[in-house]
This record gives structure tokens, C-alpha cells and sequence, in this order.
């Protein structure tokens, strides 16, 4: 027989898991939605000619096959390149700018690791249609915004733009066809370091001067003003460089408008992001406790779109990692650790009690309070242990006396308080329990 296994790079989520997961979920369609954010799904399974030709060197962890009528399909890699067809697919239905959100999971052939895996789930943000460095910035308030919400300490979202790497490759006096080559290995300089960057760049045929000039200038570093002071000036022969960092500039001081503090964002240089379809600025959220990489990733992609509308459709997007969010919390403690989703547990008294206990829990869910009721009468006792066992707070107990005198017998499982009230009180302080817990 073959082995009860789930398949390499794919996890099953069991309860505990996903009620942080529905957690961070919650928190981020909350803040999607309160900047007006419309959700958007898509199918996992696109034809693979949609995703080739977009994704660069990535284009090898696309997972393909053959369906039964012969059609090449793919799962999809992720949830921006599905949003680009939609974009083109339903352009008359659709009101640009239009900002989407949308939740799901992706699928890579990578090689797994701790917080990397082939079933992953991304939660996206775009905002379609517009080139305004106001979207760019709305974008970046929102993933500090959501990173704040979480409670992740000491996060940076680090910013750059792809023509400063652009504009840094050509100074240095590299073709446009070998800047391709840079933003690839510049990617690479937290996983390698300075001199694995130099080594990769050299192999690629830069010249070792040119590498050291790129090394030094992708490692300017202080505050956001002083990087993009020092980049305007070692970049001031570049014209595609001088508009990017104006560019970058009009972000920057959109976020200061929307009251972003400045402790959460840094320009960095280095900044690539492997994607090949981002055209403008970049950016990615890291925090020490989580050296293993990026929380999350995004910028702008003035292109992508336009591969299926046939005219440019100006982008700006990202996308969390759930699973990366979820191990980094379950890692530092944070967020909620709820063990069961209910509050309430009806027990069953006696046969004769069982239809005035299902009309309680009724009432019970009707007053919001999430309930769950036993399945055999018995033992009272068992009945506690029970609901104590899977983590429930508050038992309820509808015994022939409670029943005579309009009462409810309620029991705090959790500081071991027990106490009969009249129906109606006892459904008030669950629900004073309920909100006192939110
Ligand atoms: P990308 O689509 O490559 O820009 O990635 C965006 C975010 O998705 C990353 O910052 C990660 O949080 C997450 N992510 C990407 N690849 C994986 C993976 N293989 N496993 C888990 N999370 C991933």
C-alpha cells in the first residue's frame, strides 16, 4: 500500500493552523476593503501560453500538464499574471482604476524549505490603470498598514526602483541587455553577499571595475533622502535614473501624507526582486526575526497587462505571503491562539431537555455568540469535560429545575465559576465575554 502522505511542498492546515490563517486573512480583506478594494477569483488552472513568456527565469517552476482533451494547462504561479488576462479579458466590464484584492493559493516547482513551499497562499493587492505614485504609495501605506495590524515588531519595507538599478548598470557602462544579468544577481546579495554578487557579475562578462562601481553604488545606505540625494548625484548622466528617483521621491512623500511612520520604509539599492515584468518601483517588507527572506513582495508593472490587452494598462501591486506571515507569527507569538471557534457549549441533560436545549443554543447564535451543542445526554460532568477538552470557555446546563424556574445554569470552564441565571442574563454575559475578548 502506498504510504498516507500529503505531497512533498504542499501542507495540510489543521484547525489550529487555520485559525491564525483565517486571522491574517481577516485582518488583510478588512484593510483591502477599507481602502475600497474589490475582490476578484480566479481559476488555479490557467492554459500554460498565458503564464509563459512572462515570468523570466522563474518560468521553470511552473508546474504544466496535459488535461484529457489534449490542452496544455498550468497552475497558476501566482495572481498577478492571472489578473493581467482577466484585465484584458473583461475590459469593457471593468472601471479603471480598479483596485482588486484577491486570495489563493500558488504553485511553484521549487526545491521546499522553511517558509518555502510548492502550495503556497498569496493574498493581493493591485491597483489597476493607474501611474500615479499615489498608487504606488497607497500600496506600501497598506502593507505597513496590515504588517502594523498583525503586530509584526521591527519591520522595514525596503523601496527602490527598477531604473535605478537600470540607470546604476549603465553608468557603470553596461549595455541594456546586460542589466537583465544585474538585476539577477543584485537579487541575490542578501542570500550571497557583496563578494558572491562581484563573482556572479564578473561571470556574467562585466568587467571587475564595473562590478565594484554597481557594488558600491547598490550599497549606499541612510535615510531615505540621503539614498536618493546620493543615487541623484552618481546617477545625473542617466535620464531614465533622474525620473525614477523623482518618481521614487512622489511615493515617498505620498507615504509621509498618509502618516506612514518613517521607521517602517528604506530605500535600498539592492532592492531587485527577481519578478521580470516590474518596470518601476520595488519593494519588499523584512524583519530580523526572519532572516530566511521577504514577507512579502511587490511594484509597479506598467507592462504585463498589455501582453494580453495589446496597449500598456499602468499597474501597481503585491502580494503577502500567508505562509510566510503565519510561520514568522506562530515563530514570534503573535496574533490570537484561539483553540476552538466556539464560546458556548450546550450540554444535554436528559432526553426530555434536549429540544429546550437546541432552541437555547439557537438563541445563543442568534445573539452572536458561536455555540456548540452536545450530541447524547449524560453525564453533566463528562458533558464539562468534554467542552473543556476542546478549549470552550463557558458550558451551559438546561436541567429539568433551571427549566422550572426560567434559568440556565452557566459554568466558566475556565476560572471554574458556576452560577444559575435567569435565561436572558445569561445570554448578556456571554455576549459581554464575547466582545471583552475581541
Ligand atoms: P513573489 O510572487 O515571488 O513576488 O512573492 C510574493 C510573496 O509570496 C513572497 O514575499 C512570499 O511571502 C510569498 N512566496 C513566494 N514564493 C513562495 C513559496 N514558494 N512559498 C511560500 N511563500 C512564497
Amino acid at each position: 500500500m502506498a504510504p498516507i502522505q500529503n505531497v512533498k511542498g504542499m501542507r495540510d492546515h489543521l484547525p489550529a493552523d487555520m485559525m491564525l490563517r483565517q486571522y491574517i486573512v481577516n485582518t488583510l480583506t478588512r484593510i483591502s476593503e477599507s481602502h475600497g478594494f474589490e475582490p476578484l477569483q480566479t481559476p488555479i488552472i490557467e492554459y500554460a501560453e498565458t503564464l509563459e513568456g512572462k515570468l523570466g527565469d522563474e518560468e521553470k517552476l511552473i508546474y504544466r500538464f496535459e488535461d484529457h482533451g489534449g490542452r496544455r494547462l498550468a497552475l497558476r504561479y501566482d495572481q498577478t499574471v492571472p489578473l493581467a488576462r482577466v484585465t484584458a479579458q473583461y475590459a469593457g466590464q471593468l472601471t479603471l482604476p480598479w483596485r482588486r484584492y484577491a486570495y489563493g493559493p500558488s504553485y511553484r516547482g521549487e526545491r521546499p524549505a522553511r517558509g518555502r513551499y510548492r502550495e503556497f497562499y498569496q493574498f493581493d493587492l493591485d491597483i489597476v490603470g493607474s501611474a500615479s505614485p499615489l498608487a504606488d504609495a497607497e500600496i506600501v501605506a497598506m502593507l505597513c498598514e496590515a504588517l502594523t495590524a498583525l503586530g509584526f515588531p521591527g519591520f522595514v519595507t525596503l523601496l527602490n526602483h527598477r531604473q535605478i538599478i537600470g540607470g546604476i548598470a549603465r553608468v557603470s557602462g553596461l549595455s541594456e541587455e546586460a542589466a537583465g544579468g544585474v538585476y539577477r544577481a543584485i537579487d541575490k546579495f542578501d542570500k550571497i553577499g557583496a563578494d558572491g554578487v562581484r563573482a556572479e557579475l564578473i561571470k556574467s562578462g562585466v568587467t571587475p571595475a564595473a562590478a565594484d562601481q554597481i557594488l558600491e553604488l547598490v550599497q549606499i545606505d541612510g535615510t531615505a533622502d540621503e539614498v536618493l540625494d546620493a543615487l541623484a548625484q552618481k546617477l545625473a548622466a542617466d535620464e531614465r535614473a533622474v525620473a525614477a528617483i523623482a518618481n521614487l521621491r512622489a511615493v515617498l512623500d505620498g507615504l509621509m501624507a498618509m502618516g506612514v511612520p518613517a521607521e517602517q520604509y528604506r530605500v535600498a539599492p539592492r532592492l531587485a526582486r527577481g519578478l521580470s515584468y516590474y518596470t518601476g518601483v520595488v519593494f519588499e517588507a523584512i524583519t530580523p526575526h526572519w532572516p530566511e527572506g521577504s514577507l512579502l513582495g511587490g511594484g509597479r508593472y506598467d507592462h504585463l497587462i498589455g501582453l494580453f490587452a495589446g496597449r500598456n494598462i499602468p499597474t501597481v501591486g503585491l502580494a503577502f505571503g500567508i505562509d510566510r506571515l503565519h510561520d514568522v507569527m506562530i515563530e514570534l507569538n503573535l496574533g490570537p491562539r484561539p483553540q476552538t471557534t466556539a464560546l458556548a457549549f450546550v450540554t444535554l441533560f436528559g432526553a426530555e431537555q434536549v429540544a429546550e436545549s437546541l432552541r437555547l443554543a439557537a438563541e445563543l447564535r442568534a445573539a452572536g455568540i458561536n455555540t456548540l451543542i452536545a450530541l447524547e445526554p449524560g453525564n453533566i460532568g463528562k458533558q464539562f469535560k468534554e467542552a473543556d477538552r476542546r478549549g470552550v470557555r463557558f458550558a451551559l446546563v438546561l436541567g429539568p429545575d433551571e427549566l422550572a424556574r426560567g434559568e440556565v445554569v452557566i459554568k466558566d470552564l475556565q476560572r471554574g465559576e458556576q452560577r444559575s441565571l435567569p435565561r436572558a442574563a445569561a445570554i448578556s454575559l456571554l455576549a459581554e465575554a464575547l466582545s471583552e475578548g475581541k
